[in-house]
């Protein structure tokens, strides 16, 4: 928490915050696979990529717990009695077991090279379905149940904050908001938007800026999408909030089967597309699928 005071304050005066870039995608570069998010089976590798986004400059580094929670791994049986057949002992236990285990990955990376600089460990927490689809969004009572205990364990865990991204609707991210709330744990929330600017429920920008203001949320930001539907985003989204705004796109297009992307954005032309972000407003930036080390550098250059 002594981490984050610092950097809200940073923020909050209007200084540009650093946060780290890709987690997945950059497992995935190093040649291994990102299977089970590699946080039992390869530890030293997770904590090796947060150690390098802190020496490249990160002031928030996110953990590596892209939907990682109770849903996504149930959703693989047809049932309980399925889960409980042919799962592992301890599927009850396994997601925050899983989740712990990133935050305590994370707190470790920063422990061991940040020395005095104050870096936070957000515990990085996406939408319960997938990202792209709000259609599949659960009702918002088993919502809010979800989200008590993805936040609850995150913050057991030593979680200087949460980073609730690629988030498809304004429902999804006020339920969560609440929940971090109750619990005292300081959130960001990071938008996935179309190339409008829009949210792929077709909410607007500045709709979400009006629900969340009231909650607490210390940060908006913009993810998980092209750099040009990003820009447009931004355009919707500063005029419209007084808190603090963020963004980290894409560096090009996704490239099936596995989560990679094109390298169309390499860092130094990331570095000028989002040097421009930061003249209009824009207070943090990271990056987003496909983002390295060297993207983060490129960005904490900026400061
Ligand atoms: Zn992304």
């Amino acid at each position: 928490m002594m981490s984050y005071a610092a950097i809200r304050e940073k923020m909050n005066r209007g200084h540009l915050v650093v946060l780290d870039g890709a987690i997945g995608t950059e497992i995935l570069r190093r040649n291994v696979t990102w299977a089970d998010h590699q946080l039992l089976s390869q530890p030293a590798l997770v904590r090796s990529i947060h150690t390098d986004y802190i020496r490249a400059g990160a002031d928030v580094i996110s953990t590596n717990s892209f939907q990682l929670c109770r849903r996504a791994i149930e959703s693989h049986f047809r049932d309980p009695a399925h889960r409980h057949h042919i799962g592992p002992r301890d599927i009850e236990e396994r997601p925050n077991r899983l989740l712990a285990a990133s935050v305590e990955l994370a707190r470790e990376a920063r422990d061991s090279v940040a020395g005095k600089r104050p870096v936070a460990v957000a515990a990085a927490v996406t939408t319960l379905e997938w990202c792209f689809r709000p259609d599949l969004a659960p009702v918002a009572e088993s919502a809010a149940a979800e989200y008590a205990e993805i936040l609850e364990t995150v913050q057991k865990a030593g979680a200087d904050l949460v980073l609730l991204e690629t988030v498809n609707s304004i429902t999804e991210a006020r339920i969560a908001a609440e929940q971090a709330r109750r619990i005292g744990l300081p959130i960001w929330v990071a938008f996935v938007c179309d190339e409008q600017g829009a949210l792929f429920t077709g909410e607007t920008l500045e709709e979400a800026a009006r629900t969340l203001e009231p909650l607490g949320v210390d940060a908006i930001l913009l993810n998980c999408a092209p750099p040009d539907d990003i820009a447009a985003g931004l355009e919707r989204l500063l005029p419209h909030t007084s808190l603090p705004v963020g963004a980290y796109p894409h560096i090009g297009r996704f490239d099936p089967p596995e989560w990679l992307f094109t390298n169309e954005y390499p860092p130094g032309r990331y570095r000028t597309v989002l040097a421009k972000w930061r003249e209009r407003g824009a207070r943090i930036l990271g990056g987003c699928c496909g983002t390295t080390p060297d993207h983060i550098a490129a960005i904490a250059s900026l400061s």
